[in-house]
């Protein structure tokens, strides 16, 4: 297994753990003229720094909303704290994964857990966000992607945002709902919005530019910061973005998954068929020319997601090309799952 070099800093957020609000480790700042509530999240999973190092310099460069209401949120700050540079995949959580448990049913049932301790004191943060940002980074050093969910009005404000280039439409995961996929934010038509950008290879100083610049841009789309600013802001020129849409997410069954190649996403496999990984006896193959890996797993642990399978838009191929039998069965196989 590849190791990667730790090039970025974890920032000292103790300043921030009285916050400004009730809950600690958030601030927020109210500029007393209508406007939306604009949330940036960071450490949704503890080992993704780069998002902590992106509020930490939004919140020093004196960020203030001059409409609406601005937040900066450190969400999984127990387990940011257990970082250790020399097991830096430990701190991803303390007992679960933050962003797998944002269902009513979770959320307000009995179980118990460092994250749904932290989950139900932020759950009414969240339901008043009219436009999230939640930060991630990737296990891969591959190029950033923003997930959009599916609803038409994420997708529309994140090409307001611009970047990154890559634009992916998908379903979340078996194991549990996102935070971004929580309640309004995945409602189809009106409401709120929640990106989540994962900005490079966790411990790459790369992912901080892209946090950073992620963060800037969200801003000067939402219109929190004065119109002149947030022009200037949009106006540096970015590259056109372009829409992956996940058709498949490979939910892993069994303890003895593999897959067939060193893959680290985003390859684009040409034929239709090709085996990609085995679970047990169950073999994955490409359900189409030309799919794309999305954020192949390292942790490969039943219940959880192994990788995301999708397609280019405007590549010139139909969208009836993908057969119906295909897209019936992986499903049915995310439901089972
Ligand atoms: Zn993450």
């Amino acid at each position: 297994m590849r190791t990667y070099r730790i090039e970025v800093t974890p920032p000292d957020i103790s300043p921030y753990s009285a916050g400004n609000t009730t809950i600690p480790y958030v601030l927020s700042w109210d500029s007393g003229v209508a406007g939306p509530h604009v949330l940036v999240n960071a450490l949704t999973h503890g080992n993704e720094i780069c998002g902590a190092i992106a509020l930490h310099r939004l919140i020093a460069d004196g960020v203030r909303p001059v409409r609406g209401k601005l937040t900066c949120c450190f969400a999984n700050v127990a387990a940011y704290r257990s970082f250790d540079r020399a097991h830096p995949n430990a701190s991803r959580y303390v007992d679960e994964d933050f962003n797998r448990l944002w269902n009513e049913a979770t959320l307000s049932g009995p179980r118990r857990s460092v994250e749904l301790a932290r989950a139900r004191a932020l759950r009414p943060l969240y339901e008043t966000a009219d436009l999230l940002l939640d930060i991630h980074s990737m296990q891969y050093a591959t190029a950033p992607l923003m997930l959009i969910g599916l609803a038409r009005k994420t997708e529309d404000f994140a090409r307001r945002v611009g970047v990154p280039a890559l634009l992916v439409r998908d379903e979340g995961h078996a194991a549990g709902p996102r935070l971004r996929d929580f309640g309004a934010f995945a409602a189809p038509e009106a409401g709120p919005v929640a990106l989540l950008v994962e900005c490079g290879q966790h411990w790459e100083s790369a992912a901080v530019d892209v946090a950073v610049e992620t963060s800037w841009r969200f801003l000067a789309a939402s219109g929190v910061l004065p119109a002149d600013r947030s022009a200037r802001i949009l106006a540096a020129a970015v590259p056109p973005q372009r829409l992956i849409t996940v058709t498949d997410v490979v939910t892993i069954e069994t303890d003895d998954f593999r897959f067939t190649a060193d893959y680290r996403g985003l390859e684009v496999i040409a034929a239709a068929g090709t085996l990609l990984a085995r679970d047990g006896g169950r073999e994955i193959r490409t359900p189409y020319d030309d799919c794309v890996l999305i954020m192949p797993s390292r942790r490969l642990g039943r219940g959880q997601t192994a990788v995301r399978l999708g397609r280019y838009a405007g590549l010139g191929v139909a969208e009836s090309t993908v057969r119906p039998s295909t897209t019936l069965r992986s499903a049915q196989d995310e439901e089972l799952s």
